[in-house]
């Protein structure tokens, strides 16, 4: 990290650890916005949906947390370096984020077109990238940080109909794995959190038939739900995870081990 910025400490604008969420809309992303406002985090979130966002701000506002939104495409790399910038700037500080946003183009490699496979690898691994180097600065500035990237079993064991998705999620355990090891020094941990069947909007067009026969393969016997896995992040996000870095934590019900 040869831009590194040994400027003195700046004075925080607030005394709350700062969160950005992105897809924090709806599904996983939105179960781990609302679960660290619950825990007193100040939440940022990134969507696309200014609607959704701003239905989150609500309950977020009502159950007495605290909270921005902002609407970006985490597809736009400047866009976003952008927000969090901002964001660090305006705040003083930037102590947690979650690349969360993702999508799938499924389909059998043979019809994979070039830009299914480009969309995945933009969305779900660059952008990670994008927010990575972004908030690297403002954390080291505060010695601080908590790097949480949204992987997937298909990331681990791969899925036929998902080389695309797959390739992006298993970019994401390099990627996360490397800024582990050069920003640790900074005391700034990063992690993955690899989720397996969560019933989401994501999960919910899957054809009954194959949900039925993924169901076995998993030990525990069910789906996940998103807060399965806010629960995680709330963890890795927390002081407490400090001595945790370049792991990938499953939340899958057993299903990839
Ligand atoms: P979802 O489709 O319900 O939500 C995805 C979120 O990402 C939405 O808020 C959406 O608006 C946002 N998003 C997508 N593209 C975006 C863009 N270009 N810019 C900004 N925001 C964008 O999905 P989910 O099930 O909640 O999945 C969340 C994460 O967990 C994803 O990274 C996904 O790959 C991962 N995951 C999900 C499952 C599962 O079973 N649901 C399993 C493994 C991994």
């Amino acid at each position: 990290m040869g831009g590194y910025d040994p400027s003195p400490k700046k004075e925080y604008v607030i005394e709350k650890r700062v969160a950005i969420v992105t897809g924090a809309s709806r599904g996983i992303g939105r179960a781990i916005a609302m679960r660290l406002a619950a825990d007193g985090r100040h939440l940022v979130g990134i969507a696309r949906n200014t609607d959704q966002l701003e239905a989150l701000r609500v309950e977020i506002a009502a159950a007495g947390g605290s909270c921005e939104m902002h609407s970006c495409d985490v597809g736009d790399g400047l866009a976003l370096a952008a927000a969090i910038e901002e964001v660090a700037e305006r705040l003083g500080r930037l102590d947690i984020i979650v690349n969360n946003a993702g999508i799938t183009r499924d389909g059998l490699i043979l019809r994979m077109s070039d830009e299914d496979f480009d969309d995945v690898i933009r969305v779900n691994l660059r952008s990670a990238f994008v927010a990575c180097r972004t908030a690297a600065r403002p954390m080291m500035r505060g010695r601080f940080g908590r790097i949480i990237n949204l992987g997937s079993v298909a990331g681990i064991m791969g899925n036929p109909g998902q080389a695309n998705y797959a390739a992006a999620k298993a970019g994401l355990i390099g990627l996360t794995k490397s800024i582990a090891k050069e920003l640790g020094g900074k005391g700034i941990t990063a992690n993955v959190i690899a989720p397996g069947f969560i019933d989401t909007d994501m999960t919910s067009s899957l054809p009954a038939a194959l949900r039925e026969a993924v169901l076995p393969a998993i030990p525990l016997k069910r789906f996940g739900v998103a807060n399965d896995v806010a629960a995680a992040a709330a963890y890795l996000s927390s002081d407490e995870a400090g001595y945790i870095t370049g792991h990938v934590l499953s939340v899958d019900g057993g299903l990839a081990m």
